[in-house]
C-alpha cells in the first residue's frame, strides 16, 4: 500500500509549528517560547545486537526528556525504521503538552530505536530492548523518567525493559508503565487510549449531534490504539466501516464485524486485509471514504497537503495517532469545515491510566478495573470541558485550545521555579 512506503511528514516540524499560534493566544514571552521549544535533555545511543544469524548489528536509539518542570518525565518507546532524533523529539514535546492537559504530574519524554520490530526474532527483539535500555538507565527512574509502550512496543518490551532497569536498582515497577499486570500493570490500561478516544469522541458527540450509535467510523492502523478503539465504539453501537493496517485495508459499508476482527487482527496477529468479511481497500481508497468520523491511529505526517486533505470526506477528524496532521492540511480541513481533534487531547487516556498506574506502584496498592475506568473518565471529561470553553469564548480550533491551555500551565511551573 502506498501509505506504507512514502516517508512520514516529520512530526518535529509539526509540533513545532502548533506551537506558535498557542504560544500567541497566551502572550508567551519569547525566552519562554524558546526554553519550551528546546528539549532539556536529548541522548543518543548505538544498540549493538548479536542477530540470529551471528551477526552484529547496530541500530540507534534516542531518549529525549523535553520537559520537567511539572514532574517527572513521561512517554512511550516507539520501534520504528522512522524513529529519529526529529521524530522522538517531536512525539517527545508532545508529550509535555499532553501531560499538562490533563493535569497528570509528569513532564514530556520519548524514546525511540530505528528498527522494524517486525524483521526481529523474539530473542533479537528482547536483546535490542535490554542493549536500549542498559545505555538510557542512567536517565530512567520512577522520579526521572518514565517510559512506556508506544508503537512497535508492548506489554512483553516493557516487561523486559524493568527486568533489565531492576538488575541495577532493585525491584522499581514504578520506573516503567504499560507492564503485564502480574508485574506491576495496571487493570485496563492495555486499552485506556482507544478508551479515551472513544471517551472525547461520545463528548464531543453529544455537543455536537453527530452520532456514535450508527454513525461511520473510518480507522487507519489497527494495533493497540485503533483496534480497541474499533472494539469500544462497535459496543456503543457505531459502524466501523473500515480499518487498515501496514499490510491494506478492509471495507465494508453495513460495518465491519469489529468482533471478529479483533480476534483475527488483533489477538492473532494475522493482517487485517486477510480477514474474509469485507472488500480489501488501499490507503488512498480509505481516506476517501465518506463516513462521520475519520480516525487516523497508526503514524505521525499522514493527513497532508499532496496526499489526501482535499479528498478526506468525513465531519470530524479524530487524532488518535500523534501528529497524524500537517500543519497546512490542518489549515485545509479548516476552511473545508472539518473539525480536527487534536491528539494532545484525544490520546491522552494512555497516559492517563499510566499515572494511575505509577501510584498504583508508588503506593503498592492494585486498584479495580471500575476505578481506574472512572478516573479515567473523569480526567478525560474535565480536559474535554476546559478546551471547548476556550475553543468557544475565543473562537480558536481545538487544537490551539488545547495548546494554549497546556502552555500555559508549564510556563507557569516554569516560573515558578525560576525561570
Ligand atoms: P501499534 O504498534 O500497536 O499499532 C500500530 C498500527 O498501525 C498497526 O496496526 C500497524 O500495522 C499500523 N500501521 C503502521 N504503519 C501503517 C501505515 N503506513 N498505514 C496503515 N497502518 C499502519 O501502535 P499503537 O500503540 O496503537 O500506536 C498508534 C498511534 O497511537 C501512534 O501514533 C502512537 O504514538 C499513538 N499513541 C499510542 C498510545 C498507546 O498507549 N499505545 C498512546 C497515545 C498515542
Amino acid at each position: 500500500m502506498t501509505g506504507m512506503t512514502r516517508a512520514p511528514f516529520a512530526t518535529g516540524s509539526i509540533v513545532r509549528n502548533q506551537f506558535d499560534d498557542a504560544a500567541d493566544l497566551v502572550n508567551l514571552e519569547d525566552y519562554m517560547r524558546h526554553l519550551l521549544k528546546e528539549p532539556f535533555r536529548s541522548v543518543t545511543v548505538e544498540v549493538p545486537v548479536r542477530m540470529d544469524d551471528g551477526r552484529i548489528e547496530v541500530f540507534r536509539g534516542y531518549r529525549i526528556q523535553h520537559n520537567g518542570a511539572r514532574g517527572p518525565c513521561k512517554g512511550g518507546v516507539r520501534y520504528h525504521p522512522h524513529a529519529d532524533h526529529e521524530e522522538v523529539l517531536g512525539l517527545a514535546t508532545t508529550m509535555t503538552w499532553k501531560t499538562a492537559l490533563v493535569d497528570v504530574p509528569f513532564g514530556g519524554a520519548k524514546g525511540g530505536v530505528q528498527v522494524n520490530p517486525r524483521a526481529l526474532s523474539k530473542r533479537e527483539l528482547e536483546a535490542v530492548t535490554r542493549v536500549f535500555t542498559s545505555r538510557i538507565s542512567l536517565m530512567l527512574g520512577p522520579y526521572r523518567d518514565i517510559p512506556a509502550p508506544d508503537m512497535g512496543t508492548n506489554q512483553q518490551v516493557m516487561a523486559w525493559l524493568l527486568d533489565e532497569f531492576s538488575k541495577r536498582n532493585g525491584y522499581s515497577p514504578a520506573v516503567v508503565t504499560g507492564k503485564p499486570i502480574s508485574l506491576g500493570g495496571s487493570l485496563g490500561r492495555e486499552e485506556a487510549t482507544g478508551r479515551g478516544v472513544a471517551l472525547a469522541m461520545e463528548a464531543y458527540a453529544r455537543d455536537e449531534a453527530i452520532p456514535i450509535r450508527n454513525g461511520t467510523v473510518v480507522i487507519q492502523g489497527f494495533g493497540n490504539v485503533g483496534a480497541h478503539l474499533a472494539r469500544l465504539l462497535h459496543g456503543l453501537g457505531a459502524k466501523v466501516i473500515a480499518v487498515s493496517d501496514v499490510d491494506g485495508g478492509l471495507h465494508r459499508t453495513d460495518g465491519l464485524d469489529i468482533p471478529a476482527l479483533f480476534a483475527h487482527a488483533y489477538v492473532n496477529r494475522h493482517p487485517v486485509g486477510e480477514f474474509p468479511g469485507g472488500d480489501r481497500i488501499t490507503d488512498e481508497e480509505l481516506w476517501g471514504l465518506r463516513c462521520d468520523w475519520l480516525v487516523p491511529a497508526a503514524l505521525g505526517g499522514v493527513i497532508c497537503k499532496d496526499h489526501n486533505a482535499d479528498v478526506i470526506d468525513c465531519r470530524v477528524v479524530v487524532e488518535a495517532a500523534n501528529a497524524p496532521t500537517t500543519p497546512i492540511a490542518d489549515k485545509i480541513l479548516a476552511e473545508r469545515g472539518i473539525v480536527v481533534l487534536p491528539d494532545i487531547l484525544v490520546n491522552a487516556g494512555g497516559v492517563i491510566v499510566s499515572y494511575f498506574e505509577w501510584v498504583q506502584n508508588l503506593q503498592q496498592h492494585p486498584w479495580s478495573r471500575d476505578r481506574v475506568d472512572t478516573e479515567l473518565a473523569a480526567k478525560m471529561t474535565l480536559a474535554y470541558g476546559s478546551v471547548r470553553e476556550l475553543v468557544r469564548a475565543n473562537r480558536v480550533s481545538w487544537r490551539t485550545a488545547a495548546y494554549a491551555i497546556a502552555l500555559e500551565r508549564v510556563a507557569e511551573a516554569e516560573r515558578l521555579r525560576g525561570h
